[in-house]
């Protein structure tokens, strides 16, 4: 049986007036997209309408007025934005059921409106972030989104029909988001998006203004630039193109941390052609071994699903071999599922669920075990580490190294470390290991 997926909230949009209006409608549908919205071509279908209203004219008001009573009238939950959300008090006295009212450009405070009027829920088959990640990210580290949806159409994934094709966020406005969160107490950020290593190819590498000079949408130049911003940036969801090998020397340089998270999915080549993966034909292993060359601290971070539709034993037993080659830093898995809407559940083969079990359970054990002899390389050498946690009682503390990404990798935990702050990154001395987590005292 399919997974089923709650269904998005859908947003109405009329959008009146000159063209600089329909811009603006644009950027907060774009906005809302990228938020998990759907949009709704009639009132009946939508959960919540935004009226951007005109307000150049006396003629252009009024129509923006009636605009207003008849989405309230057709679905009764309105939103209005645009140039008339400077008369917010005469809109109020004769709506006075109208949700939000915001004013023109104010993209932000509409978006954040919309949320509050019909949240999105969050979904683990389409969003980035685990769900404890949105309502929990501490103030010391902070996901910056650089695109959202995705070019590639893997079998056994749906963002692309939920999200569409990629769009990346302008350079400059990513930048301008970073100094922000920098400034408001950020000292990690976590670049993220479907697909990293594509960021700028549908703006077709156009480069904007920051700070006098020119910055290229391009993965390397925006990692470049975010390293001079914050003090640790940590890039997620990288695929092996060859141009991701430009980013190891600012790994090296340490201007980015070095770690790369790279969803490689599976390593056998058939496995892969049916996944319709990017990049399946790299030479994978030997990229790795040269970013090591580079950058001999490189932490790799992956994801693997094992139990896809077609998948032999023939096959699994050639990525645990390619496991054990490539020795990942840390690696996650998950049995295959079919996503309703998915391609891959069309394909023959379905593997049994205890097969996937059994797969699931083997792949645990022997990336634990890399995992382990890993971390033990790592006993007496002195490590930068954030602290996300302390306990004052017992002078406890928990952190992580640049190895960690919070939620998902291992941590660090620290002994007589009671007097130190949130979000400081401070040396460490690795005193023991086990399968996933460090032990260690500040240095
Ligand atoms: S790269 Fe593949 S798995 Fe990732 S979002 Fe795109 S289609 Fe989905």
């Amino acid at each position: 049986m399919a997974t089923q997926l709650p269904s998005p909230p859908r947003v109405g949009m009329v959008s009146l007036g000159c063209p600089k209006n329909l811009v603006d409608s644009e950027r907060i549908l774009t906005q809302l997209r990228a938020d998990g919205y759907q949009m709704s071509a009639d009132y009946s279908g939508a959960d919540v309408v935004l009226v951007n209203t005109c307000g150049f004219l006396d003629s252009a008001k009024e129509e923006s007025l009636e605009a207003i009573g008849e989405a309230i009238a057709e679905n009764g939950r309105v939103i209005v934005t645009g140039c008339m959300g400077k008369e917010a008090e005469a809109i109020r006295t004769r709506f006075p059921q109208v949700l939000a009212i915001t004013g023109a450009h104010e993209y932000e405070q509409v978006v954040e409106a919309v949320h509050a009027a019909a949240p999105a829920s969050i979904s683990p088959y389409v969003d980035l972030i685990p769900d404890a990640g949105l309502k929990l990210t501490p103030r010391h580290y902070s996901y910056l989104k650089i695109s959202e949806g995705c070019n590639h159409r893997c079998s056994f994934c749906i963002i692309p029909s939920l999200r569409g094709d990629l769009v990346s966020r302008r350079p400059d406005a990513i930048l301008r988001e970073a100094e922000k969160l920098v400034a408001a107490g950020t000292r990690e950020l976590l670049v993220i998006s479907q697909d990293t290593s594509a960021y700028g190819i549908d703006i077709r590498r156009e480069p904007r203004m920051w700070k006098g000079r020119e910055v290229v949408p391009h993965m390397t130049d925006l990692a470049r630039e975010l390293g001079q911003i914050a003090p640790w940036v940590r890039l997620h969801y990288v695929y092996p193109y060859p141009h991701v090998d430009q980013v190891i020397p600012l790994m090296a340089e340490g201007l980015v941390l070095p770690y790369l998270d790279i969803p490689f999915q599976h390593a056998a080549p058939s496995v892969l052609r049916r996944m319709k993966r990017p990049a399946n034909d790299a030479k994978v292993l030997d990229r790795i071994r040269a970013w090591r060359d580079i950058c001999p601290d490189i932490a790799i971070r992956s994801t693997f699903v094992v139990g896809f539709p077609g998948e032999t034993e023939a096959d699994f037993e050639y990525l645990l071999d390619w496991l054990g080659e490539a020795q990942l830093d840390r690696v996650g898995a998950f049995r295959f599922e079919p996503v309703e809407g998915a391609t891959a559940n069309l394909l023959p083969d379905h593997v049994p669920d205890e097969v996937k079990e059994e797969r699931y359970a083997r792949v645990m054990e022997k990336t634990a075990a890399i995992s382990a002899a890993k971390l033990q390389r790592k006993v007496g050498r002195t490590l930068d580490v954030i602290i996300d946690a302390v306990d004052a009682e017992s002078g406890g503390a928990t952190g992580r190294s640049y190895a960690d990404a919070p939620e998902i990798d291992g941590e660090v935990q620290l002994r007589d470390a009671g007097h130190l702050s949130l979000g400081h990154i401070v040396p460490v001395l690795i005193e023991d290991a086990d399968d996933h987590d460090l032990y260690g005292v500040p240095a």
